[in-house]
């Protein structure tokens, strides 16, 4: 692999913008400098001029699930063949670094199905986004998201589900602490294991050195998580029947153990019911509240849960997101470094500055606080390979 030096006037670094112009220096797939003074370029390397366009480290989804179809539903598939669930996997982290996605957590799939993929493009015979995967997530008999297969009721049964995890070589543990909103006969605001239960969880997973992260929505299986030393919340939406209702004591907590909060981006789109639309307004003041309060936050997307989920949506959700009481930097600063070290790539994703892998983004020119040109993706590279551009399919 050569070395590139890639300009441009406009840099977004992980945390703070820049103007330049700005010269990232890539060598063997990483960054090896960042020069911000106007430096020329040296002679033994290729130029790309981008001009300018705004360069940004590649986005990272946190939280999405390559195995479902969003425009689907779930339960079907527990019906879905292997060889059919990895197929739909790639077709959607390919379209993902299309639009700029080059590191995907993924939350839940159904047969392991990620794992394969997450080796094929970790050896880059084919080039695809950065995977880290945890397999089925833990889920109750019949609970949320239970036809992805990760059935376990005792606390035997959970203890032995994250052995097998850790035996199957996945990253992180994934367990449904509360009910959700696309299983049917499930209630996002019902606790799905007591508090011993999780803690058994998460006391398995870090004997055998891998983190992990619950989903939940009520305020009582937040705060059992957080209680029992999870890594990560995921919703984290304080949801009860009357709507989203912050308890600061448990964000208190979640801020003194530096629990990341992964937030799966609430966005309005058309024709949603009053009631929804009022619902989303709250999940906007909590991300507010958990960020004012010194919250680890970290922005994604749940893509493939929902029609209005494909797996390339992270860019128009930031961009919506900086229009509803986010700054553009905090935005994108949820989407690349927070991101990265909420999936514990805090080291090498997420960022540009030199020793990180050189997964890059480059997009129209003016992005600043509005973030719309997000969506104009002029550029992308993957561990500095630089990824032919597939048209989008978001709507
Ligand atoms: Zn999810």
């Amino acid at each position: 692999m050569g070395r590139i030096a890639i300009r441009a006037d406009h840099v977004f670094d992980g945390y703070r913008f820049h103007n330049g112009p700005v010269m990232v220096v890539v060598e063997d797939g990483r960054i090896s400098g960042v020069d911000f003074k106007g430096a020329v370029c040296p002679q033994d390397m290729t130029l790309v001029d981008l001009g300018e366009l705004t360069l940004l480290p590649g986005l990272v989804d946190a939280h999405a699930h390559l195995c479902w179809d969003p425009g689907g539903e779930a339960e079907d598939l527990a019906g879905d063949s292997y060889e059919a669930l990895v197929r739909r996997a790639r077709r959607h982290a390919e379209a993902a670094l299309s639009s700029g996605i080059t590191t995907i957590r993924d939350l839940g799939d159904r047969d392991f199905a990620t794992l394969s993929l997450r080796e094929e493009y970790r050896q880059g015979t084919t080039l695809g986004p950065e995977l880290v995967v945890s397999g089925p997530p833990l889920t109750r008999s019949g609970g949320h998201c239970w036809f992805l297969g990760g059935e376990a009721d005792s606390t035997e049964e959970l203890v032995d589900a994250v052995n097998e995890r850790a035996a199957r070589g996945v990253d992180w543990i994934k367990v449904i602490a509360t009910g959700g909103f696309t299983t049917a006969g499930t209630d996002p605001w019902q606790p799905q294991y007591n508090g011993d239960q999780l803690a058994a969880v998460v006391e398995a997973a870090h004997r055998v050195g891998l983190p992990v992260t619950a989903h939940a929505h009520a305020t009582a299986g937040i705060a059992a998580a957080a209680a029992a030393g999870f890594d990560g919340i995921e919703h984290c939406t304080f949801l009860s029947e009357s709507g989203v209702a912050a308890s600061p004591n448990v964000i208190q907590a979640i801020v003194a153990r530096g629990v990341w909060c992964g937030i799966t981006i609430p966005r309005v789109v058309p024709g949603m019911p009053e009631d929804i639309v009022a619902l989303v307004q709250g999940m906007w003041r909590n991300i507010r509240q958990l960020m004012d309060s010194g919250a680890h936050v970290a922005l994604s997307t749940d893509a493939g849960v929902a029609p209005e989920k494909p797996h390339d949506v992270l860019p128009l959700e930031l961009a919506d997101l900086s229009r509803h009481g986010f700054t553009g930097t905090e935005v994108l600063t949820g989407a690349t470094a927070a991101a990265a070290a909420s999936c514990g790539l805090g080291h090498r994703k997420g960022r540009i500055a030199p020793g990180y892998d050189a997964d890059l983004l480059a997009v129209a020119a003016g992005l600043d606080e509005d973030l719309a040109e997000l969506c104009d993706v002029q550029a992308v590279w993957r561990s500095g390979t630089q990824v032919p551009l597939q048209p989008s399919g978001l709507p």
